[in-house]
């Protein structure tokens, strides 16, 4: 990516130009806001720049095309014990309910909704990049190939799944979820759980500079959504660096990608499940 399109920007989250710099990867900056401790690529892409890459449908953090970036069933399998306990027992009082995943890539969630969620019900995505879209309309699945906006059918649930760190505006974008839920529909939302009190070491990670933009804690994330008119019902946090995690890094490692390895459960990142309701106007 050139340098050309790079905005300098205030604090995504409470609008603080007071900034410094928390890590840097493939020469770019993650800043730390001083006031509210918020984590966020600065200088970043512009969304006019970001778009066309995104249509691209290749992940530009270049430390080699990401492999995770294929159909992968274990995602499935991944979550349906998560929705479960999320939903099930409102599921088991409900008809049919309608859920849109935004960002459904291949369609992993929606398959796992589909399977947790009442007989009858419908099950959405939304998937601006042409190969996932396709390949997941292959399998039979129902997908809107736009972004957020006019023309995808309006919801009883909304799901936002490893999709909050490539979101500039994330106040924006929850008043184009707002459009797409019906009033009291539900939002429900998985990240990591980061922000700038926590060291750069402490994330196991590469950060996906500059595809990820954004960081945030559960407060970041209720403040974005009481904001824009929703209800937090509940946050969920896990550990992610349990065995499997600390394996897969040491793979990484040995075939050359920047990731650092530490012992199980040493790290303070989360990933994080949000569950809110929005609010009538
Ligand atoms: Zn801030």
């Amino acid at each position: 990516m050139s340098a050309v399109g790079l905005e300098v920007v205030p604090c995504p989250y409470c609008g603080s130009r007071t900034n410094t710099v928390w890590a840097t990867e493939l020469g770019f900056t993650t800043a730390r806001c001083t006031d509210c401790d918020f984590l966020f690529l600065n200088p970043r892409p512009s969304d006019a720049d970001r778009s066309t890459a995104t249509q691209m449908g290749v992940h530009m953090a270049a430390d080699g095309l990401d492999i995770s970036e294929r159909y992968m069933p274990s995602k499935t399998q991944r979550y349906i014990p998560i929705l479960r306990e999320q939903f099930g027992s409102q599921f088991a009082k409900s008809g049919p309910i309608s859920w849109v995943d935004i960002g459904a890539g291949y369609g992993e969630t929606m398959d796992a909704v589909s399977s947790v969620a009442p007989a009858g019900s419908t099950v959405i995505g939304v998937e601006p990049m042409h190969p996932k879209a396709s390949a997941a309309r292959a399998r039979g699945l129902q997908i809107y190939e736009q972004p957020l906006g006019p023309g995808i059918p309006v919801c009883d649930y909304a799901s936002l799944i490893d999709v909050f760190s490539h979101i500039n505006d994330f106040d924006g974008f929850l008043q184009n979820v707002r459009l797409l839920l019906k009033d009291g529909g539900e939002f429900f939302m998985e990240t990591g759980h980061l922000d700038g009190r926590v060291p750069r070491d402490d994330f196991p990670g590469v950060l996906g500079s500059p595809d990820h933009v954004s960081f945030a804690t559960d407060r970041h994330v209720k403040g974005f959504l009481e904001r824009n008119g929703f209800e937090v019902l509940s946050v969920r946090l896990d550990p992610i660096d349990g065995w499997m995690f600390t394996i897969k890094n040491v793979i990484k490692k040995a075939m050359g990608r920047d990731v650092r390895v530490q012992r199980p459960f040493a790290s303070r990142y989360r990933t994080m499940f949000v569950r809110a309701r929005k609010l009538a106007n």
